[in-house]
């Protein structure tokens, strides 16, 4: 829910629930839930354990063709042929950059569009994940803001993400992945479908995906992250900070005119923070605009509230299209900024974007499929 008291000229939309996904009229098993496949395999007249035995073949295995789940009887593979579609999202375009990270843009079975990104490390794999299409909070550097809300994702398309790029890059069962809802929308927009993705990714018989290897990253949705903290278990939290004053945060992601900086740091202090976790802060580097030696003390003033580690993104140049005049810090203010964090205790790291020269922030993949196929 939003404040009652929401100042003039402040956007109301995020209090409205994103538009869903019509039902398709044949169900789909890709994305269900345990208790969901128990419901199709009692329909079919089937035992209960047949259910944990699809699970298993659909998220640990990762199959994506009925004839592959040699475990089930003839018979019922047979029935679930013909009555049961097994449809994950499809990857119809993809952008592979220099540096190994490749972004794929899905198509949803209703032809809608959505892109994650697939970022490879000799010890892992982690994947950039969308919650919507499109987003409600408008912010104003980001190629997603500008297309508005379409729809929520469900959790079976949130999840199918997943597999669809460990299948696609082939990763074997087991592969250490971690996930960042960094893609298109705002997770604590659409917290139900993307908790109920959270589950299915983490449940130990499909992908088994500690909880503490999925961050879920908001722009500052306050009754969101008062939502979240009261899971259990559930995803780490980061927050796109990106300012660090009100005038300034407010320009670049009007949510900040419902919940300002203050706001945001007593929702983060009171966030239920098991032992030794930490709130992430990313803080994009914008010069002239968020780098002053400034904006560094009253961002380590910030973080100083609440326990946390900072992420500063330096300005990606080649997010052409959203960067409407912005421009990249200089490396020596890079430097001083990651010296002035550390020098007050803080735990900071500089993370360059991966995939500068596949361009795009996110979201521009995306809205190109979607001029070019627009979804009925
Ligand atoms: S940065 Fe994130 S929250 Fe802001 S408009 Fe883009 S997708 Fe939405």
């Amino acid at each position: 829910m939003q404040p009652k008291d929401v100042p003039a000229g402040a956007p109301q939309r995020w209090d409205d629930p994103a538009p869903e996904l019509e039902t398709a009229a044949r169900p789909n098993a890709a994305g269900m839930s345990r208790d969901q496949l128990r419901e199709l395999v009692s329909a079919l007249g089937e035992k209960p354990f047949r259910a944990d035995q699809i699970f298993e073949g659909l998220y640990h295995h990762r199959w994506t063709q009925w004839s592959a789940f040699t475990q089930l009887s003839k018979d019922l593979r047979a029935k679930l042929v013909s009555s049961v579609d097994l449809q994950w999202p499809e990857i119809v375009e993809s952008a592979v950059s220099s540096d190994g990270s490749a972004k794929h843009a899905f198509r949803m079975r209703d032809g809608r569009i959505v892109e994650g990104v697939h970022m490879p490390y000799e010890d892992r794999a982690t994947l950039c994940l969308s919650s919507q299409v499109g987003c409600a909070m408008g912010c104003t550097f980001c190629a997603t803001g500008k297309m508005g809300i379409l729809r929520n994702l469900t959790a079976a398309e949130i999840a199918g993400q997943v597999i669809a790029m460990l299948n696609h890059h082939g990763h074997p069962p087991g592969t250490p992945v971690n996930l960042v809802f960094m893609g298109m929308g705002e997770p604590m927009h659409n917290l139900a479908h993307v908790m109920g993705a959270f589950d299915l990714l983490h449940d130990p018989l499909g992908l088994a995906i500690p909880p503490w290897r999925v961050t879920v990253s908001t722009s500052g949705l306050v009754t969101g992250i008062q939502r979240l903290g009261t899971f259990k278990p559930r995803p780490r939290l980061a927050l796109s900070l990106n300012g660090t004053t009100d005038e300034h945060r407010s320009r670049i992601m009007p949510v900040n005119r419902v919940w300002n900086l203050d706001a945001l740091a007593q929702a983060l202090q009171a966030f239920p923070l098991e032992h030794d976790e930490l709130i992430t802060l990313e803080y994009v580097l914008l010069k002239g605009l968020t780098d002053s030696l400034e904006d560094g003390r009253r961002l380590a003033a910030f973080a100083k509230r609440f326990p946390s580690k900072i992420n500063l993104i330096p300005f990606n140049p080649h997010e052409a299209g959203t960067s409407d005049g912005f421009e990249p810090p200089e490396e020596l203010r890079i430097g001083q900024l990651s010296r002035l964090l550390s020098n007050q205790g803080l735990i900071v790291s500089v993370r360059r974007s991966r995939g500068q020269d596949i361009a795009g922030a996110c979201g521009q993949l995306a809205r190109k499929r979607s001029a070019e196929n627009p979804a009925k």
